[in-house]
Parts: C-alpha cells; structure tokens; sequence
C-alpha cells in the first residue's frame, strides 16, 4: 500500500495509451517535479499482441523494434497497388517488449510511481480514484479504461475489429521480406469489411492476419 496518496496526476491504465502518456511526461522537463502515479491491473509480462504502426523519424521505440519494411502492397478482387512507404516505414514491436521497455523508463524516473491493482471506480468529480490496494487523488486523471457499458450506440450499430493470426513457415522463399501486404481486400467479405495481413519476418516465414469488423466476434474455427 502507498502511504501518501496525493499525486499531481494519475494515469489508469497501463496499456498503450498509457505507458506511450507515461514516456511523454517523462521525457519533458515541465513534469519532473510532478509526483505521477500508474495504476495497471495486470502484469504486462505476456506477448499479447502484435503492435504495428507508420514512422518517418527515429522514436524511443526504434530501440523495440522487431521488424520495419519499406514497401507495402494494397489490393481488392480489382485493384491491386504496391508501393514505396517513403518517408515511412511500417514497424513492428511485441507488446512484451514494448511493455518491458516502457515500464523500466517508469521504474527509472524517481517521479513516478507504478502500481499494479484493479481500479473500482474512478470519481472525476471528486478527483479520487478507488483500487482494491488503496485510494488515491488527483486534481487530473487520465483513464484509457475502456467500459463498453457506458458506450451508448443509439444511431449506428458497434463495430469490432478483431484478429487471428498464425506465424507460418514455408519450404520455398514465397515472400519478399522488405515488402508488407497492408490489406488484401480479395478475401470473401461475408457482408462485412474484411481483410488479411501477411508481414514477412524473412524469405520463408510470415505472420499472417484475418482481421475484421462485425457487430460479433467470430468463433476462433
Ligand atoms: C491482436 C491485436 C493486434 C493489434 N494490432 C495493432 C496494430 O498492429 N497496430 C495498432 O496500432 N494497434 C493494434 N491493436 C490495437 C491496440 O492494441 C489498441 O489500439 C491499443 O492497445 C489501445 O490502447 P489503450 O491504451 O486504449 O488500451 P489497452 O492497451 O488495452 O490499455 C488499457 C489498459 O487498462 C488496463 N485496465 C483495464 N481495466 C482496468 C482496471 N479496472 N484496473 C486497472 N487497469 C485496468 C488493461 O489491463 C490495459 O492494460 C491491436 C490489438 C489487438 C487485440
């Protein structure tokens, strides 16, 4: 339990919104008197999932970086594009490692202080936030808690995108290593917006991603 339970600000969450908050603060001079305090519920130890994303420029997180291509291929059942990404590159990290990596620039910065307990319920009013290991306040909280009880569609249905994806292996160099295929649109839509992935680690292995968005999460088969 922390004993002094008043912060300058308090984050909830400590998934990528989060930790990505958290490297902000600590890298800007303004907030290294501030006291700041994270609260996630659970470990982050697990590779839970595949974080892509587009950059131009270096970032703290090119020290992470599994893979990055500098082509990408874009088609439906008619149209088909490949392309140079320049002055991007699509980047790859493991979110354990993106984790691990995050979560030691916290435990480095004397500001801050991670905590890991479940949130019970967060009071804006009165700028308090309850855990099962204690209650903290705050004049400013941050919350990436996402509560879909609260999200009220009225007018348009709720849409998820989900994935699958499985790393396969192949006998023969079937891929071009440099080159990601960024939605294949040619796959049967099923009335849907539906779409596959295939990013090249080497020549001949791949992870290659189902994604859609549908009103229900489809069984795994
Ligand atoms: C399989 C998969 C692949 C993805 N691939 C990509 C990709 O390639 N590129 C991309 O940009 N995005 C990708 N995403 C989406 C990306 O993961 C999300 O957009 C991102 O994680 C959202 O960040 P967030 O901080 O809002 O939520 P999260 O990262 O989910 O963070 C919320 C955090 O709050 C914590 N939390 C929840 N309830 C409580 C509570 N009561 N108490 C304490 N803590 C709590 C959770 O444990 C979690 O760590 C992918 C997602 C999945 C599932």
């Amino acid at each position: 339990m922390i004993s002094n339970n008043k912060y300058d600000y308090i984050i909830c969450g400590g998934g990528a919104s989060g930790l990505l908050l958290s490297s902000a603060l600590i890298s800007d001079s303004f907030f290294d008197d501030k006291k700041i305090l994270i609260i996630e519920k659970e470990a982050k130890v697990d590779n839970d999932k595949t974080l892509g994303f587009w950059d131009s420029k270096e970032t703290i997180l090119d020290e992470v970086v599994f893979k990055e291509w500098e082509y990408a291929e874009f088609k439906d059942s008619e149209f088909h594009n490949s392309f140079l990404l320049n002055p991007f590159k699509y980047k790859m990290i493991k979110s354990s490692k993106f984790y691990s990596h995050l979560g030691e620039k916290i435990s480095d910065a004397d500001n801050f202080t991670y905590l890991n307990a479940n949130i019970e319920n967060i009071d804006q009013e009165n700028k308090i936030v309850k855990t099962d290991n204690g209650e903290f306040q705050s004049s400013i909280i941050f919350s990436s808690i996402y509560d879909d009880k609260e999200i009220k569609f009225n007018k348009y249905p709720l849409l998820k995108q989900h994935f699958i994806g499985w790393t396969i292996e192949t006998k023969d160099q079937s891929f071009d290593d440099n080159k990601i295929t960024f939605m294949d649109f040619s796959v049967d839509q099923k009335n849907e917006i539906r779409f596959m992935y295939i990013l090249p680690f080497s020549k001949n292995k791949a992870l290659v991603e189902y994604t859609l968005f549908s009103s229900s999460v489809i069984d795994d088969e």
